[in-house]
Parts: C-alpha cells; structure tokens; sequence
C-alpha cells in the first residue's frame, strides 16, 4: 500500500519550513496504516518558481470577473521556494524514511514545455498530473464563493467536455507519470447523467499515454461523497491494464493515509492487488497487502511520535 498524494501545508496557511520531524510523523502515521512508502507531492503553484514561470496564465480566460480571485489565489501561495523542497525531501530519503519526491502539477495551456524545462532540473521520483481549474475557474475550490458561483451558471456537460479535453492534453504532455483524481470534477457533486463517455475518454487517454492512475480517498471528505475514482471509471481503467496508486491527498497530519482500509477494499472488489510505485519517474510493482507485522518500513530511529495540532479545516481544493 501506498500513500502517493500528500502535501505539507494546508492552503489556508502559508508555507512553513519544511523539517525532518513533519515528515517522519507522516511516515509514522503512514506505517501504522500499513502504507509502506509516501510520495510528498506539493503543488507545483506554492513555489516562487512557478509564479514566475506561470503567472499570470489566467488573463487568457476571457472570463474576466474570475481574474482578480486567481491572482489572488496565487499571490497568497506561490511563496515557498522549490529548491529548498527538494532539499528537504532528499534529506528524508536519505536519513532512511520511507519517502520518495513528487510534485503536484497542473494542467497550463500552452506551457507544459516550460514546465517540463523546469522540473526536469530536480531529481522526481514521481510527478502528479492534476486538473484543477479551467481556465480561470477554480471548480474545486469550495470554500471560494467566486469559484462557486460558476457552477450553477455553467452546463455540467460543458464543464465536464472541458475538463476532460484539458486532461487528455495534460495526459499528452508527457509532463506527468500519475493522473490524480481522474475525475475531480465532481469534486462540488456536479455530474452528468451519464457519465461513461466522458469516464471512457478519461481511461483511454491514461492508458494511451502509459500513465498510471491514482485512487484517491480525498473525494470521500467532499460534497461528493465517494472515493476518486468513480466504480465505473476505476473498472475502466482497470480493464485497459492502467497501473494504480493510493492516495489520501492528505493536506495535514491527521488525514495521512486517510481510509486506507477502505481503498484496499475497494481494490479488492475489483481483483488490483498490485500498486505501482516511482523510483526517478520509472515505475515499480507494489502489493496492496498490508505487510506481515514488523516487516512494514517505520519511522526512523528516534524519530518524533506525531501528534501535530489541528487547525480549523476549511475544504481544502484538491
Ligand atoms: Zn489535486
Ligand atoms: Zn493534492
């Protein structure tokens, strides 16, 4: 079992120094599930780095009233440095936690090559391919009123053609190894009737593009109540041999490997036993079993118990 999909800080707060100590009470956390190994995966827009390279791509929107609340969104968190992140997961690594190197990144029009000219300069384990807004539009920004507003004024058709064509572009870019929560976009509980068109084009652009996908727990702690991905997109993708994760999307202590008996469950009713994990973005096979007691990879020696406070918790976007 793993936990591929976790971040340090919650977006409400800015970022903080990132230490040994945080990340080995993730690991130990994650232990306890019998989750052998995590993937820090901070977004990509939470570094100085991005915010240069990126912004401001959402004045291509013409839906100009949503402008003023990206350019907020990101002057509120594009401030950590990326270099400084790096460092501090390869120090985890090396001091024998049970951790591996990732980054979230997201879909930007027209400048995945620059992305990928970036990121190509760090030494990732693994990279997440993620959808989080459409142009301008933070769909699962839940606790944005801005954002929200959309959703009643848009089709869920429409929306969801539109996220599924930024996603096979995403797929396509080659600037990712995992799709993370294929079908967030019924993060809010927005979703088409029939909903299999769009689940089909979703598993044929994963397996098309050789990416492995993530099963996420992070959906069941939204609007729309149910793990990421749907059943019937989660049967797709198994059926055209995609290659999975686990994830909790944990965006703070507590929610580290978040139901993981319940993924494996879910795994289980659909005959995966096998996970692939990332060594330097090349894949590897995992199994979904808890490992027997005492063989399951721990903190390291003298590593802190975790028992890290618990701020207010808005709906964290994904
Ligand atoms: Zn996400
Ligand atoms: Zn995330």
């Amino acid at each position: 079992m793993l936990d591929y999909h976790l971040h340090l800080w919650p977006h409400d707060q800015r970022d903080t120094p990132l230490d040994l100590e945080q990340v080995a009470a993730y690991c130990e956390r994650a232990a306890a599930a019998g989750v052998v190994e995590v993937a820090l995966t901070e977004h990509l827009f939470r570094f100085v780095q991005a915010k240069g390279l990126l912004g401001p791509f959402w004045e291509a929107d013409p839906a100009a009233h949503l402008h003023g609340s990206m350019a907020a969104y990101w002057q509120h968190h594009a401030t950590a440095d990326l270099d400084r992140y790096v460092d501090a997961v390869l120090e985890a690594k090396r001091a024998g936690l049970p951790v591996v190197l990732g980054l979230e990144v997201d879909w930007y029009a027209g400048r995945m090559g620059a992305v990928g000219d970036l990121l190509a300069g760090y030494p990732f384990d693994v990279l997440l391919g993620s959808v989080h807004w459409l142009g301008a539009w933070r769909f699962d920004d839940l606790d944005d009123p801005v954002s929200m507003a959309e959703w009643p004024a848009r089709e869920v058709d429409a929306v969801w053609t539109a996220y599924v064509d930024a996603l096979e572009e995403l797929a396509a870019s080659g600037a990712c190894d995992v799709l993370a929560h294929p079908d967030l976009v019924k993060v809010a509980g927005h979703r088409p009737g029939r909903p299999q068109e769009w689940w089909d084009r979703i598993a044929e652009a994963v397996a098309r593009q050789r990416l492995a996908a993530e099963v996420s727990s992070a959906g069941w702690r939204k609007p729309v109540g149910e793990q990421y991905p749907a059943e019937g997109l989660l049967v797709r993708l198994a059926a055209h041999g995609v290659p999975l994760t686990t994830a909790s999307d944990a965006h703070r202590q507590e929610e580290v490997a978040d139901r993981a008996d319940e993924l494996r469950a879910l795994l289980a009713s659909i005959g995966v036993d096998r996970l692939q994990g990332f060594r330097r973005r090349q894949g590897h096979s995992v199994p979904v079993a808890r490992a027997p007691a005492g063989v399951a990879a721990g903190p390291a020696p003298g590593a802190p118990s975790g028992n890290g406070s618990d701020p207010g918790r808005g709906q964290e976007p994904s």
